[in-house]
């Protein structure tokens, strides 16, 4: 017990959940410990090797407000690793801030990951967790964490469907068994909301704004209480103006967000579809029976559980903490070995 207590104190095993839009990580015996942008604001001057400035938070402010020479990167944009540098850069700069500053133990890390990852990509992300000092890489599909994170019991005989729907991707997978028997990923998620109702405001209303201002609109609409009949919820959105050119602001009917991201959910819903036929009957079955798990931000939008609902005609459930749950279940995996084993890749 005293014994436990002790390594404890040591311990400094991390679970990090790299996402396309935010990177949590995990302290085993602690919990969460970081939550920030997946971004990294990087210096290049010609002649110099570039400079690392700021990741996460920092970073983010700084997207779209930065000087020729300083880029804001998302390093995990669409899923994939579409810089290598800097993705590294990011995942060395979490570890090194969440690590136990008092621990000489180097660290497990577990690194959750795409499910469409490549095996390049695959030996970068160890690399980098070992660059920045972990003793051990475990790496697992994030569709499983978010299982797990969710409360899917993963290594019953029972299949369970769940669906992450993150920033730039949305990942799909029926697991049984401790395993991902089909899956499916596709580059559509919160971004895609984003740019759906950036363009939706610039076609129909002349207005041209921000993507920060674009999800801020999103998360508004998906917190407003349900619309009345008697009373259209209208919401403020600030932009430029396309044709006078200078700053404008309009009102506009909160269905007006609905329809600019119809196409956006049509596309998640047909590739849940997609998914379930290909799902073995007996598999098939089992989900139908326990219905489908939704985790991912952006299973918090709107209307969305409703939708998939209709179409797919199986009672959908969501997430407790559906932003935190894949890392919530890589850290569930950091604390039971056997766990671990059986479902990291
Ligand atoms: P990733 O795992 O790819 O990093 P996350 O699961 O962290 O992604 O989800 C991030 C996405 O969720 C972003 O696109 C964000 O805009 C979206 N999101 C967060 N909160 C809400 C909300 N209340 N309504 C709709 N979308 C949301
Ligand atoms: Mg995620």
């Amino acid at each position: 017990m005293i014994f436990d207590k002790l390594l404890e104190l040591f311990s400094n095993d991390l679970a990090i959940d790299l996402g396309t839009a935010n990177t949590l990580v995990y302290l085993k015996g602690k919990g969460i410990v970081s939550n920030e942008p997946s971004v990294v604001a990087v210096q290049h001057i010609p002649g110099q090797k570039t400079r690392l400035i700021a990741v996460g938070q920092q970073a983010r402010e700084m997207v779209g407000r930065t000087p020729e020479s300083i880029k804001a990167i998302r390093p995990l944009r669409d899923g994939v690793i579409a810089d290598f540098e800097a993705a590294q850069k990011m995942i060395e700069h979490f570890i090194k801030k969440s690590s136990n500053k008092r621990s000489f133990i180097r660290p497990r890390v577990i690194i959750s990951v795409p499910l469409e990852i490549t095996e390049v990509e695959k030996r970068a992300v160890r690399e980098s967790a070992e660059a920045a000092g972990a003793r051990k890489v475990y790496l697992i599909e994030e569709t499983m964490c978010a299982a797990i994170g969710s409360g899917i019991e993963v290594n019953r005989p029972s299949g369970n469907m769940v669906v992450d729907i993150g920033g730039g991707t949305t990942g799909i997978a029926v697991i049984a068994l401790s395993g991902i028997v089909v899956s499916k990923s596709i580059k559509v998620g919160g971004d895609k909301m984003d740019e759906a109702i950036q363009q939706w405001l610039r076609r129909n209303h002349n207005i041209v704004i921000g993507y920060r201002t674009a999800e801020e609109l999103k998360k508004k609409f998906s917190s407003h209480p349900a619309i009345s009949n008697a009373r259209k919820v209208q919401m403020k959105v600030t932009g430029r103006n396309n044709v006078s050119g200078v700053p404008s602001m309009l009102r506009i009917d909160e269905e007006e967000i609905g329809d600019a991201l119809e196409e956006t959910i049509n596309q998640i819903v047909d590739a849940i579809l997609q998914t379930l036929e290909r799902t073995p009957p007996e598999l098939s079955a089992d989900v139908f029976e326990s219905g489908i798990m939704l985790a991912g931000g952006g299973s918090l939008l709107r209307g969305l559980s409703n939708r998939i609902e209709e179409k797919t005609g199986i009672q959908i459930k969501r997430a407790e903490q559906p932003l935190d749950c894949v890392v919530m279940g890589s850290g569930k995996a950091l604390e039971d070995i056997d766990l671990l084993n059986s479902v990291s890749i």
